[in-house]
């Protein structure tokens, strides 16, 4: 019989719905193969009974006769920035250790609805303010990936680190992301699989814990463009609860795949030529090039003449929108509340935030407060606000001569834990790439390129136009039929 780990979302779903294995064969398969890869470190906790009961349900409907949904008998992992019901919901961070929710978030209840399962709470960056999954209050997560002839442990990229390295080493077909400069499309890259980031607005952003709340985006993580596709379906829609929710239909991008680019213009920003980017990343996106002409599409060169400005903004206005987001972990309401001996309310909040938030999210909060104060508001809030508008103008102007946009997803493989964590800037340098698109509120997509030569994968980015994460996937599905990406990492992890 097939090793069912060995299967993605639609592998599953359809094997689920043609009888060839139940649902509960899924669950317990991979429930099995998260308890074999503890040493990843990718969940902070397991709920095995919760994909068991999903399944067991999805078996029963089948028996039934009855329709089942899109995720049918898919067990996935759900990042822990989503709340859930009844499991520990963390954000990664000391100060909500212990916060059970009372509610399920829109993205994650979409996906129980959709006949999905949940394998566990998966570690992350604390509040998703990272490029590593170093920050984790609960651990580092190991990448399955290591370099050629080197044991030494590889970073799976952050903020949405456990998922990458869960779905890397097929411990889950899928997982859940966020994004709010390059969280999904990052830890793709790094460990050799597909993420995409949605236009802001398609998934609702309730019941998510907030980082920098007109950035964030949840999206999919998966082995394979269909399999994102498919999950972005069950994921996205309108969401009363969420004001800034796009209230507009979910399209068929399933249905809709089609890796055929003829009539299609790629556009290339000449801005993304970067010093520090990796010879072989450059060498990579000249292959990207390659691929989508023979796809059919034309390459044209574009100009994104405000590139530069655009990771200074975002370190302003990320770490703006946290420092008032994280007001609200005070000891009073949520989790963690250090109360020291005749301590006063005051008294109370600092020793809490002193003892619940990690150190980069400290310096998130010390910067986000510092640039909205009083005095410095007008010379960095305002205009790192001007930038942003600035940098969405050029990619609506590049939208003109373009319909999709290639880019290399970072200026770099994967890196050892512990190699850039003294030297935040080159850190934050990581999503150099990415956090153009997040500013613009953009669809944009990491797939698998190849190798590198210490061989380690590289991803390949396509950005688009709002709304349109159909063309997108179509680039990205055309990537993907040319790489023929099949490389695995070897599971030094179960031995
Ligand atoms: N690495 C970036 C940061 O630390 C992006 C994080 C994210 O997208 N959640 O802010």
């Amino acid at each position: 019989m097939t090793d069912l780990t060995e299967l993605g979302v639609k592998a599953i779903r359809d094997g689920v719905a043609a009888g060839d294995f139940t649902a509960r064969e899924v669950a317990e398969a991979f429930n099995a193969a998260v308890d074999a890869a503890a040493a990843l470190n990718a969940f902070i906790v397991t709920t095995p009974d919760h994909a068991l009961a999903a399944a067991d349900a999805i078996d029963a409907r089948r028996a039934a006769g009855e329709p089942l949904g899109k995720m049918a008998g898919v067990p996935i992992g759900m990042k822990d920035l989503f709340a859930t019901r009844g499991v520990q919901t963390t954000a990664a961070s000391h100060i909500l250790e212990g916060f059970v929710p009372e509610y399920e978030s829109t993205v994650s209840q979409n996906l129980w609805n959709a006949g999905a399962g949940m394998l566990g709470k998966l570690n992350l960056d604390q509040f998703a303010m990272g490029s590593s999954n170093e920050t984790s209050y609960f651990g580092n997560v190991s990448s399955p990936w290591q370099k050629a002839g080197s044991n030494a442990a590889m970073s799976p990229g952050g903020s949405s680190g456990g998922s990458s390295a869960a779905v890397a080493a097929r411990i889950a077909p899928a997982a859940t992301g966020t994004d709010t400069g390059g969280s999904i499309r990052q830890p793709a890259a790094f460990t050799g699989i597909s993420g995409i980031k949605p236009t802001y607005g398609r998934c609702s952003r309730w019941g998510v814990v907030a980082f920098a709340s007109s950035l964030d985006q949840a999206g999919p993580m998966a082995r394979d463009v269909t399999d994102c596709a498919i999950m972005l379906e069950a994921m996205a829609g309108f969401d009363p609860k969420d004001a800034t929710s796009l209230d507009l239909p979910v399209p068929e991008w399933e249905a809709g795949l089609d890796p055929d680019l003829k009539g299609k213009r790629v556009g290339i920003p000449r801005e993304y030529r970067q010093d520090g980017t990796d010879d072989e990343i450059i060498a990579s996106w000249e292959q990207g090039k390659a691929w989508l002409r023979d796809a059919g599409a034309e390459i044209v060169d574009i100009s994104l003449p405000h590139t530069k400005y655009a990771l200074p903004a975002y370190y302003i206005i990320a770490p703006a929108e946290a420092s008032s987001n994280l007001a609200r972990y005070d000891g009073v309401r949520y989790g963690l509340r250090e109360l020291p001996e005749g301590a006063g309310l005051q008294d109370m909040y600092a020793a809490t935030r002193a003892a619940g938030f990690g150190d980069e999210v400290k310096r998130r909060v010390l910067i986000g407060t510092y640039v909205l104060s009083a005095g410095f508001y007008d010379a960095y809030y305002t205009q790192a606000q001007k930038v942003r508008a600035l940098v969405a103008q050029d990619f609506a102007r590049a939208f003109e001569q373009c319909d999709v946009i290639l880019a290399p997803t970072t200026p770099t493989a994967s890196f050892p834990l512990g190699s850039l964590n003294e030297d935040p800037l080159t850190m934050y340098l990581n999503d150099v790439f990415a956090v153009p698109a997040s500013l613009a509120g953009l669809p944009a997509m990491s797939v698998p390129a190849g190798l590198n030569r210490d061989g380690l994968p590289l991803g390949l980015q396509v950005i688009g136009r709002p709304f349109d994460e159909q063309s997108v996937l179509n680039a990205s599905l055309a990537i993907e039929q040319r790489v023929g990406f099949a490389a695995k990492p070897d599971r030094w992890w179960q031995s």
